[in-house]
This record gives C-alpha cells, sequence and structure tokens, in this order.
C-alpha cells in the first residue's frame, strides 16, 4: 500500500485513469506509482517508459497475470 505524511499533497480523485489495467512493458501514462493487481507489489514508472516487464518481480503464476494499475500519479503541471 502506497504511504504518506501529509495529506496537504495528495488529492482523492475519481479520475479514470486509475480505472485501467495495464500490461507488463506498456507505456505508462502517467508519472507515477503502479501497483500490481495481483502480488500488491508497488512500483514508480516514468510518464512514457515502459512499465516493469513480465520477469520484474517474482509473482506467484496462482496470482494471476502481472497488470498494473495507476495509484498515485505526480502532477507537472499544478494549477
Ligand atoms: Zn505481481
Amino acid at each position: 500500500m502506497a504511504l504518506y505524511k501529509d495529506d496537504r499533497y495528495l488529492v482523492k480523485t475519481d479520475e479514470d485513469a486509475f480505472d485501467f489495467l495495464h500490461r507488463p512493458a506498456d507505456t505508462a501514462p502517467f508519472s507515477g506509482i503502479y501497483r500490481c493487481e495481483g502480488c500488491r507489489r508497488e512500483v514508480a514508472s516514468n510518464e512514457g517508459d515502459p512499465l516493469p516487464p513480465q520477469n520484474h518481480h517474482q509473482h506467484d503464476e496462482a496470482l494471476g497475470d502481472i497488470l498494473w494499475r495507476l495509484v498515485v500519479y505526480a502532477d507537472h503541471d499544478p494549477k
């Protein structure tokens, strides 16, 4: 589970970006923290870079395919 200390720096949102599942090595749509839906491992990826590949981490096959979900993204254009 992603952690934070000061909630002034995070905002809850219902944006669709958090609803999509991405396959290993897909292009990261945002810079941020992604979580494997099967084993809950979290990684940081930069926008435009490939998400971690299939062999990135120990992932029990019983947990299903590795699928990455965006859980927090960095705001590059604060208003
Ligand atoms: Zn995993």
